[in-house]
């Protein structure tokens, strides 16, 4: 076992200026992680990073519309990575792009997931100590193992908040200082397409910029999305919500007992005859998304009543069907640009404001602490 951490950046003070800090914290880091995904999507799409840009602008217009200051924060991103606003708003559609690269490719394996991710959440009624219980193991492209950050933000006029999340975007995963927390699965569906709408990073960071649970549900009900995405939604008083969210929908479903797990397919959808689950497609590249989320779920249940953070190790590091495991690992039968595996394991626990991360597959990698003093600001 190893004990990697992830980096962290802490930003402070009026939108522009936070971003400011980012992009010269880091600014190295984010114009490498900008070029990766250029190359990623000339590989799979053949795109030119003009035309790609050229595709970004009408995202300006809706992210401003979503949220000004999240618009001005991009902006500061840009001013201190010495890159074009255009350039930070691809690497913040980064999901929106990647899934339409795939549709318009036409190649045989124009289905292949944009990301994957297994998500669960404990309520107190079956938890040890009455805790609140959230997290994510993060699966994704194996070239983009050393992009996550945490990314720690100070808001004046907000709840201070802190994400895990890749270098120069503006939200992933995480928790506020007012007890909302979120967590972010891939999904696909025959409906999604390309329009400038607001993506799903700006949307997440919308959750975490919440001072209550419905302001939190608010940030995804009150917008619309372009392709389509899974956000679980956690508050420490005991709470959890996931949204499945299809670019004209929404649909919720709620604990089970106290627990809820999701992976990537449409467990809620299931009903709307207009609606195809890519995953469930024979081109899927993520067949295990059929077991990972029913296999959380019972591999968390084991410990009703008692479950803790140790239950969602155990659980975040199951191998089962491995390397195609709830635990991932590259499958080295797929081209590179189809490898998939866990880059970070999060946990948080909600009611101590305490992260629990593990960089890398979790079987391999150490979980250490970290407990932001940030997040204690009410
Ligand atoms: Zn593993």
């Amino acid at each position: 076992m190893t004990l990697q951490q992830v980096p962290v950046i802490s930003v402070q003070g009026k939108p522009f200026d936070r971003g400011q800090q980012h992009g010269s914290q880091a600014r190295e880091q984010v114009r490498k992680d900008v070029d990766s995904y250029f190359d990623l999507w000339q590989q799979l799409w053949g795109a030119k990073r003009s035309e790609v840009l050229q595709e970004c602008k009408g995202f300006i217009t809706a992210i401003g519309e979503y949220d000004a200051d999240i618009l001005e924060e991009l902006e500061g991103i840009a001013k201190g990575a010495d890159l074009s606003l255009e350039e930070i708003i691809a690497l913040n559609t980064r999901y929106e792009l990647t899934r339409i690269a795939l549709i318009r490719s036409q190649s045989p394996t124009s289905q292949v997931e944009s990301g994957g991710c297994t998500s669960m959440a404990a309520l107190p009624q079956v938890t040890k100590d009455g805790h609140t219980i959230t997290g994510q193991n993060w699966d994704y492209r194996a070239r983009f193992y050393a992009t996550d950050i945490i990314l720690e933000v100070k808001q004046e006029t907000k709840p201070n908040l802190v994400t895990h999340t890749e270098v120069g975007t503006i939200c992933h995963d995480g928790m506020n200082s007012t007890g909302v927390g979120v967590c972010f699965n891939a999904l696909s569906s025959n409906l999604d397409r390309f329009e400038p709408r607001t993506p799903f990073l700006v949307m997440l960071r919308g959750i975490l910029n919440s001072d209550s649970f419905d302001q939190a549900l608010a940030a995804v009900l009150g917008t619309r999305a372009t392709v389509s995405g899974n956000i679980l939604i956690t508050h420490r008083d005991g709470e959890a919500i996931d949204l499945e969210v299809i670019p004209e929908d929404v649909d919720c479903l709620y604990p089970d007992s106290g627990i809820i797990t999701h992976s990537n397919h449409f467990l809620g959808f299931t009903n709307r005859s207009d609606l195809k689950d890519t995953a469930k497609s024979s081109k899927s590249s993520s067949p295990s998304s059929l077991f990972r989320a029913n296999r959380a779920w019972q591999l968390l249940e084991l410990d009703r009543g008692h479950i803790d953070i140790g239950s969602f190790q155990r659980v975040f590091k199951d191998h089962f069907s491995h390397p195609n495991s709830i635990c991932r690992h590259a499958d080295v039968r797929r081209a590179e640009p189809e490898q998939i595996a866990t880059l970070a394991s999060v946990i948080m626990d909600m009611t101590e404001q305490t992260f629990y991360i593990a960089k890398g597959p979790p079987c391999q990698n150490e979980y250490y602490q970290l407990t932001p003093q940030s997040l204690l600001k009410d």
